[in-house]
């Protein structure tokens, strides 16, 4: 198992689409706030809002399972499965490392993985 060719291949990287929110009726008429009806055809105004709600909800719910995903197969990786300090360590790597990727956080994990195991 290598996870720097999972995460490059895009195993913990979610399939679906980012939800927008589609407040247009299919009359191609744009829904104002606060709309029951469309202005233009008369069709009921569905909630969109609630719609959009929901489709975030999915989205982010399958993010965090990969994410599940990816945090157990990199504690596997380094050897922290078990280890007491797995989630601190995983933590630390994360947050040092999120924000240039899964594939940086992976790094941190090894050098904090190193520090704890001497491995
Ligand atoms: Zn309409």
């Amino acid at each position: 198992m290598d996870i720097v060719d999972n995460v490059r291949s895009g195993k913990y990287r979610t399939k679906l689409d980012y939800p927008k929110m589609n407040n247009t009726c299919k009359c191609g008429n744009r829904f104002k706030e606060g709309d029951s009806f469309c202005s233009k055809c008369g069709s009921k105004v569905e909630d969109y809002k609630a719609i959009y709600k929901e489709q975030l909800k999915t989205y982010r719910e399958d993010e965090g399972k990969l994410c599940e995903k990816f945090r157990k197969d990199a504690l596997k990786d380094v050897g922290l499965s078990k280890h007491e300090a797995k989630d601190r360590a995983f933590n630390m790597a994360w947050s040092d490392g999120h924000s240039s990727g899964m594939e940086e956080v992976y790094y941190h994990l090894i050098n904090i993985a190193y520090v704890i195991t001497g491995e």
